[in-house]
Formats: structure tokens, sequence, C-alpha cells
């Protein structure tokens, strides 16, 4: 039994359900939501909340019965996942959260890693848009580098855990931080840590080390 600790700001869930994250937090979001009961009640929350906004500022002609018909769509049940049989195999399959799975396409021990540093594999999904989206494969007792944000960061647990200034992480916990946040997380098991990181602008590493691997990782 999954025990979530960590979970996304409203600010990152009302975007969700606006539709205005780069594909790959949305994938990120998407993937925590299908393992996370609460975040999808705050999610539905969001999408509710952003209707009767756009209700508010797109005034329609009022039928009789115009109110009664809202809030039926109110109480329609948040649109679900879609969800085609092979996608529901793969996330069987694979262990892992069913958007990601269909992205995928295969389990984490087969795809494509390549070692970009002492203890640290990556795998970049290559999405389309702003900011980067990859899986961090990190052995235990590494650290990745210090680094700062530029923009929004999200990170979701996938296997293993990790612990930094914000707290311990492990399988289905997100981090989500801002560009007041600087933080370096250390693989805190003898179980290595993969983690899905979707960023919507470049990470700016700081210290020594972190200029050193910055052009390295290309991060
Ligand atoms: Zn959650």
């Amino acid at each position: 039994m999954m025990k979530i600790r960590h979970h996304f700001d409203d600010a990152t869930l009302i975007a969700y359900s606006s539709g205005s994250l780069p594909q790959g937090m949305a994938v990120l979001v998407g993937s925590h939501l299908h393992w996370c009961e609460e975040c999808r009640e705050r999610a539905s929350q969001a999408d509710r909340i952003g209707g009767e906004l756009l209700e508010a500022i797109e005034p329609v002609a009022m039928e009789p019965d115009a109110l009664a018909s809202i809030m039926a769509m109110l109480d329609e049940p948040e649109p679900k996942l879609r969800s085609l049989s092979t996608e529901r195999l793969d996330s069987a399959r694979t262990g892992l959260p069913l958007p990601l799975a269909s992205m995928l396409g295969k389990p984490l021990d087969q795809l494509e890693w390549r070692r970009i540093g002492y203890g640290v594999q990556q795998y970049d999904l290559k999405l389309e848009g702003p900011g980067a989206t990859r899986l961090l494969r990190i052995a235990p007792g590494v650290s990745v580098p210090h680094h700062t944000h530029r923009g929004n960061e999200l990170t979701l647990i996938l296997r293993g855990s990790y612990s930094d200034e914000l707290g311990r992480f492990c399988v289905g916990d997100v981090a989500d931080v801002d560009t007041e946040v600087k933080h370096q997380p250390i693989v805190d098991t003898d179980e290595e840590c993969i983690c899905l990181i979707a960023t919507d602008a470049p990470l700016k590493f700081t210290g020594l080390m972190g200029r050193l691997a910055q052009p390295f990782i290309g991060l």
C-alpha cells in the first residue's frame, strides 16, 4: 500500500486543470493523480472552479433551466483518463502509473539509459515544448548536484527514495518546487532511486560541482 506524503501545490493543480502545463508536466501530474486519491479530489475541485469562472466571464443567454443544467454539469463525475486496454496492460506490466506507462511503452529497466555522471543515468523523453522531461536513475548514496530553478520543477518518485532540505520522498510522492528553492537530493537507502522530472525552464546549477555537471548533463 502506497503511503503518499508529498502532494502538488494548488497552483499546479489549477494549471493542470486549465490545460496550461507543458506536456511533460501534464503527464507527471496525471501520473501522480493515478496513484493519489487526495489530489484527484483536489483536481476535480479545480475543474469545478475553472468551469464556474468560465461561466462568469462568458455569460450565455439564460434558459429558464440554466441553473439546473449548470448544477447538473457540476455534478457530473470528473472525466476519466482515456484508458485503452493496451495502456492498462502497460500499466499493469510495468507497475507505472497509466499516463507514464502509455508514453514509455516499456518497463523502466528496458529503457535505453544514458550514463551522465557518477552513479547517475538519464532517459530523456524528448517531448515537444518548453522545459525538459526526463527520468533520472540515481545509485544509493549519490546526490544530484546542488541547483536552483529558473522556472518550476516537478518530480515524481517511481522507485526507491531520496531526502533533501524539503524532507523525505518515497514512491508516489511529488516535489513541487519553484524558483525560490535550492536543494540537493540524496538517495537515502541501499536501493536506487528512479524519478520522473519535468521542468518548464532549464535548471541552474550552483557551486563548482554544479558548474562542472551542467554542460555535461545538459539540463
Ligand atoms: Zn497527491
